[in-house]
């Protein structure tokens, strides 16, 4: 089952073909997400419009045994929508309905392929927001981080996608249908199904609606910029502001001196310091009136009396607070001008920089040259670290390095991914995170939801 000729005999008379598209002319932004994996075109690509033709083309993909490869807004970094050779990809771009937005119940109902800036855009003149926010928020859909259970700068106060969900409508492997769109905060009426898909990288379903939480948004926020010459000081400061504005935190970013100097190097930001400290923090506080700025002027104040911050600035318009963010944003760039190898592991906050230390000499040792830059949602102990492998010596490759940085992660009870899951590129990584009873576990999830195991083969366990 391999030819052009095959997939056209399965889907055309089943599907309308409007919605099928095949091998040789899938377009090239399908054969691969974000992450650098090999491009990959697959056999066909379907773009369904509503849930009754995701049902559709699973049920046919089902009874040909052929492999279903989910995609989003393929901004992942993992290798997850990355699409199989002898299988199909299907896009859920064309499902982007946002059904309901409920401003009393705090609640939307929208399609998976709604994208994440597209649902903020909407909530604005309701004075509403989503919890989860991230840089692709112009490209990553609703469907995507939800199977990625993404992250992002605002989980210090709203936690990831798992949080934000209320209910899901799934399409399972052989094209039934789990609808499980209730918008209740409670119910403890049996297993927690919504949650299994969360994170699962489409390897149990297709996501194609969600019930999502809401919240109100804040009418100002207060967003600074500082400079630290010390781990301990940057730490000292999270917990003052989690002290002084409780709950209102909104991103608590962490840069080192190598991601700043990078960003200074390969993009046009206005940097807000003459000379680059080692670490500087980007804040958000959600709120801001008199008082609350008031309160932050005399703690920073303290902070730099006792000599625990360097250096400063406190955005004072909108513009000023998004040129702040684009030095944290400029990722994107950054990885443009690498051969990147990404690392996103999740540490106990106060570890977060003796790991650093421990994860540089030991990559030193082996490959002095190998650049490293460091950054990371602090607020919630997420780290991000680009090495670039272009400076790798011959017959060296990225799981050398990742096995590297693993092995040092292990010491200190970590997770190798906080955000951008397993995919295709960490598979033989699963073990290091995650005991044999465990595996055992999500094996057999796998197996009662997807006996034919055609839902993203590859991803996130070996291929069988
Ligand atoms: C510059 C940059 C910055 C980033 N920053 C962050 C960050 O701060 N936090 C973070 O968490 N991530 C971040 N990411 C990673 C990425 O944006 C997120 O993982 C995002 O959630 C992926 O969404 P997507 O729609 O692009 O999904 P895709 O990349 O298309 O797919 C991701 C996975 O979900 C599966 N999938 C997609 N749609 C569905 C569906 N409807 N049903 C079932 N499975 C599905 C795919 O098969 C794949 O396994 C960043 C990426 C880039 C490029």
């Amino acid at each position: 089952m391999n030819s052009v000729v095959d997939i056209a005999g399965i889907f055309l008379p089943e599907l309308p073909a409007e919605i099928v598209t095949l091998g040789p002319e899938v377009p090239e932004r399908y054969h691969a997400d974000w992450s650098g994996v090999e491009r990959v075109r697959p056999l066909a690509l379907l773009r369904p419009r509503t849930t009754a033709e995701v049902q559709a083309c699973l049920r046919a993909c089902h009874r040909h045994n052929l492999p279903v490869v989910p995609q989003g807004g393929l901004t992942g970094l993992a290798g997850g929508a990355q699409p199989h050779p002898q299988g199909v990809a299907i896009s859920l771009e064309r499902l982007r309905r946002i059904e309901a937005i409920d401003p009393f119940g705090l609640i939307a109902t929208v399609e998976a392929g709604v994208v994440l800036q597209d649902l903020q855009a909407a909530l604005r003149p309701h004075k509403l927001l989503f919890g989860v926010d991230l840089a692709p928020r112009g490209s990553c859909q609703i469907g995507g981080m939800l199977a990625a259970n993404a992250g992002g700068q605002g989980v210090v106060q709203f936690g990831t996608m798992r949080a934000q969900v209320l209910g899901l409508e799934v399409v399972l492997a052989d094209g039934s249908l789990l609808s499980m769109l209730r918008p209740l905060y409670k119910n403890n009426t049996g297993y927690d199904l919504n949650q299994m898909f969360v994170g699962s990288e489409g390897t149990l379903g297709i996501i194609t609606k969600a019930v999502l939480r809401l919240h109100p948004a804040p009418a100002q926020k207060l967003t600074g910029f500082l400079a630290f010459d010390s781990f301990a000081d940057v730490l000292a400061l999270l917990r003052d502001l989690q002290h002084q504005f409780p709950g209102r935190v909104a991103a608590f970013e962490l840069m080192w001196a190598d991601f700043l100097d990078a960003v200074r190097r390969h993009v046009p930001v206005k940097f807000p310091f003459g000379t680059t400290p080692p670490m500087a923090v980007l804040f958000d506080i959600a709120g801001g009136n008199e008082a609350d700025a008031a309160a932050l002027e005399a703690l920073l104040g303290e902070g730099f009396e006792q000599g625990r911050i360097q250096d400063g600035t406190l955005a004072t318009s909108i513009q000023q607070a998004e040129e702040l963010w684009r030095i944290r944003e400029s990722v994107a760039e950054i990885f443009a001008q690498t051969k990147p190898i990404n690392f996103d592991p999740s540490l106990p906050i106060p570890k977060v920089q003796e790991f650093i230390d421990e994860a540089c000499a030991a990559i030193a040792r082996q490959w002095p040259e190998l650049p490293l830059l460091f950054f990371g949602h602090l607020g919630d102990g997420n780290l991000h670290i680009i090495a670039d492998a272009a400076y790798l010596p011959a017959g060296d490759t990225e799981e050398d390095v990742q096995a590297r940085v693993y092995a040092v992660l292990r010491g200190y009870n970590g997770a190798i991914t906080a955000e951008h899951g397993v995919g295709s590129l960490r598979v033989g990584a699963l073990t290091h995170d995650r005991s044999v009873a465990e595996l055992a576990a999500m094996r057999a999830i796998k197996a009662a939801l997807d006996p034919r195991g055609i839902l993203n083969p590859g991803k996130v366990f070996a291929a069988q």
